[in-house]
């Protein structure tokens, strides 16, 4: 009890001005309350719908944090602490995709959440193992994680890398954090490990063809499916500089894939039958690098000076540039690129959409290119008249902003130019600051976060908001046609809508 009467005095109102309120509003239509928390590269969101006999609905979206941010397990543990401290029922747990940053808490914090009662969990179609396109998704998945751990071992046992090459070797790391925990945990285990939470058992949503789901209790609701896309070729666009609001230019090369190259350089027998010589012809390079007792010194000095780069060589004598033994290693970042962004497109995104006032919340994951694309060809029919994706997006009164910030992730003319709403406002689950740190480039992407300001007169907030951490501090904004109720935070922990 005087835990919760302490939380209780450690929240913070902001002040929220309300122009206008609607005179009338049906009995089950109490404002749904968002609660973010603020982890940073990562998200973690739960909502509290009021049901019509007066209880609560909850859902929990995601509960994750990227491996590289300092202290994670700590910080997952207090957000699920703070989950139970609310509720001790969550009666859907959506996944939105396997990445560690979406997912880890469920591993981590296992015994927590089973304390707690699940209902149902949520996934996109494309986590069904029974389903024939996401078997296919997950073969590419799980050869392009091994070829890309071994490609992540070579860069490290790699002697003499380029700074450029050495750049390859963290940007690859990056990517396995989204995929691995600190410890080497699999993301499947994170993601199985939600899935062992259902009581009541696991709904994979398809967007295609399905008319938007409703909950039982919650009269005042439509839940559409958005994404992921079935469509493949949608599936696998995750980059169009004309839809986007620039590009972040991560400078990643082209290259093909690492397959053989991987597996020669694993050694132990293995013949790379693209070699213009015959493999009993030359010298292995580990020979030059550590000549043998009865190597001539003659050549094993001609390789060290001419090749390989003398220990104590002066800069200028330096010839370690001559060397291309590591320059395969480069085509592991375009794989690296694929395998991630091909992952945050089978995103599952949800619009809630409240029948009275016919506004719209937006979870989008971390949907790329390729699925906002394939919002727009989708339809339902409902009462009668039809809803498309643009008709959704001019009603979204709140935007769970796409991949953190990313530049792909929240379109150009058909995203956040659709999003017209006079109250929009977006939480963007971001760290600015850890993204520099592990190279993730201009993340959030400022040409977003300029364009969500101008559109939201100042109702975005970001995970990494420095008022955050205060006890009173907010932003103060006006909210005119009075979607948002209230804005209150805990610090340094969540911040939370009153949505209606
Ligand atoms: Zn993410």
């Amino acid at each position: 009890m005087a835990r919760k009467a302490v939380a209780k005095r450690r929240e913070r109102r902001a002040s929220v001005r309300v122009a206008r309120l609607p005179t009338t509003m049906p009995a089950a239509s109490g404002p749904i309350t968002v609660r973010h928390y603020c982890q940073g590269i990562g998200d973690c969101h739960l909502l509290r719908f009021p049901r019509a006999d007066g209880g609560d609905f909850w859902m929990l979206i995601d509960c994750g944090l990227h491996s590289s941010v300092k202290g994670g397990p700590g910080t997952i543990a207090r957000i699920v602490a703070d989950i139970a401290e609310r509720t001790g029922r969550i009666d859907v747990v959506v996944v939105t995709h396997e990445h560690w940053d979406h997912v880890s808490g469920f591993l981590t914090e296992t015994e927590a959440f089973g304390r707690l009662s699940v209902g149902e969990v949520w996934m996109g179609w494309t986590e069904n193992p029974a389903d024939r396109q996401a078997q296919e998704l997950d073969t590419f998945k799980s050869q392009a994680l091994a070829a890309l751990q071994m490609a992540s071992a070579a860069f490290n046992r790699t002697r003499g890398l380029s700074p450029f090459q050495l750049a390859l070797g963290k940007g690859v790391d990056a990517v396995l954090g989204f995929n691995f925990g600190a410890k080497g945990e699999r993301v499947r285990a994170a993601r199985d490990a939600a899935a062992k939470l259902a009581s009541e058992g696991i709904r994979y949503l398809d967007p295609t063809g399905r008319p938007p789901l409703t909950l039982p209790g919650l009269p005042n609701l439509r839940i559409y499916v958005l994404g992921p896309p079935r469509d493949a070729r949608l599936l696998g666009l995750t980059e169009r500089a004309s839809e986007m609001y620039g590009l972040g230019g991560s400078g990643w090369p082209l290259a093909t894939a690492l397959g053989n190259a991987l597996k020669v350089s694993e050694g132990a027998g293995t013949v790379d039958y693209a070699m213009p010589f015959e493999p009993n012809v030359g010298t292995r390079l580990s020979d030059l690098r550590d000549p043998r007792d009865d190597a001539d010194p003659a050549n094993a000095a001609f390789y060290r000076d001419r090749y390989l780069g003398s220990k104590t060589a002066r800069s200028e004598d330096d010839v370690s540039w001559r060397r291309i033994d590591a320059d395969w290693l480069g085509a592991s970042a375009d794989l690296a690129l694929q395998l991630d962004r091909r992952t945050n497109n089978t995103s599952l995104v949800l619009a809630f959409e409240f029948v009275d006032s016919r506004r719209v919340l937006l979870f989008a994951a971390d949907a790329q290119v390729g699925n906002w694309l394939s919002w727009h060809d989708l339809a339902w029919t409902v009462d009668g008249a039809t809803v498309t994706a643009a008709d959704l997006l001019s009603r979204t009164v709140f935007y769970k902003v796409g991949h953190h910030g990313s530049e792909n992730a929240t379109l150009k003319a058909k995203g956040l130019e659709l999003m017209r709403h006079e109250d929009l406002a977006a939480f963007i689950p971001t760290s600015e600051a850890d993204a520099k740190k592990v190279g993730w480039g201009e993340m959030p992407f400022h040409a977003i976060t300029e364009e969500l300001a101008r559109r939201t007169a100042g109702r975005t907030i970001r995970a990494d908001d420095s008022w955050i951490a205060e006890e009173d501090a907010g932003p103060s904004f006006p909210t005119p046609s009075g979607a948002i109720r209230a804005l209150r935070h805990r610090p340094g922990l969540w911040v939370e809508f009153d949505l209606a």
